[in-house]
């Protein structure tokens, strides 16, 4: 399933051109007071929400997505954690280019030596919303990538049984201000991490290993790559991530970028395939 959010925090099931509003389901989610619990709220109900879900698709009032604005498809995760030079091709490219990464010997070691990295969550915005560029004097990336949205609480999971704790997926944009700063800095400025345009249930993507992508700005091919070349997939990349942090329900992580980062400025246009999840266009403003 498909599973959008859309007009000021409805939800809806996804449908070719259609989406169907089962928001009502939500009346199944535990009332909460304060202080709230650090995950997300659906995506850690979404086993139980998902068969009311499927029952309300048939008969919920059905809208054009043409007409319907998209919000961020997870209201509140906890945190972003990502991975860098994830794919052989790009680090390749990030050592060819090393004049960009400042002699930074650390950004071009291989992903089990340097890390994962976190972004702020206040830098990520919906699917019908605008990048803005912050730092118009430097150099601004463009990285697609996939973003797995973890459903339920993972520490010590081992890569065998780490789809087990996957929710869905989506795309993403990991979009990077270039200098000698740390990378969750250069790229936790407002707006610099895209998330859209659904989750897709992760009973729809059996092998998140064999996915197809593309990213075009201005109708010119930047990006086109597949899943298969990820140094740490998806579960070697949960094994990895929890064996450091917590991962709670509606977290999300970002797996990395293949080659063909380059830049964007003002007035550009990202368009975004992905196999398995759709399509999303995403404005560039200053
Ligand atoms: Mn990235």
């Amino acid at each position: 399933m498909k599973i959008c959010r859309f007009d000021g925090g409805r939800v809806g099931c996804v449908d070719g051109d259609e989406v169907t509003d089962v928001t009502d389901c939500l009346k199944k989610l535990p009332s909460l007071s304060y202080p709230f619990p650090r995950h997300d709220l659906m995506i850690a109900e979404l086993p139980n929400l998902l068969p009311a879900m499927h029952a309300a698709a048939s008969s919920a009032p059905r809208l054009r997505l043409s007409e319907i604005k998209l919000e961020l498809p997870v209201a509140n995760p906890g945190k972003i954690v990502a991975a860098p030079v994830n794919y052989k091709k790009h680090l390749d490219e990030v050592r060819e280019q090393a004049d960009l990464h400042h002699g930074n010997e650390a950004h071009m070691r291989q992903i089990r030596e340097i890390g994962l990295f976190l972004k702020a969550t206040s830098s990520l915005i919906g699917p019908t919303e605008a990048v803005r560029i912050g730092m118009p004097d430097r150099r601004n990336d463009h990285e697609i990538e996939l973003a797995v949205v973890i459903g339920k609480t993972a520490k010590n999971v081992s890569a065998s049984d780490a789809l087990n704790y996957v929710a869905g997926y989506s795309i993403a944009f990991d979009m990077t201000v270039r200098g000698p700063e740390d990378r969750s800095f250069r790229k936790s400025l407002d707006t610099y991490s895209v998330l859209g345009p659904w989750l897709v249930t992760a009973d729809e993507i059996p092998d998140p290993g064999n996915l197809g992508f593309e990213l075009k700005v201005n109708s010119e091919t930047r990006q086109k790559a597949n899943t298969q070349d990820l140094v740490l997939g998806v579960g070697e990349l949960i094994e990895f991530a929890s064996s450091f942090y917590t991962l709670h329900p509606g977290d999300l992580i970002f797996t990395g970028t293949p080659e063909g980062v380059g830049p964007v400025v003002a007035g550009d246009r990202m368009d975004a395939t992905f196999d398995g999840i759709g399509a999303m266009s995403i404005n560039v403003l200053g």
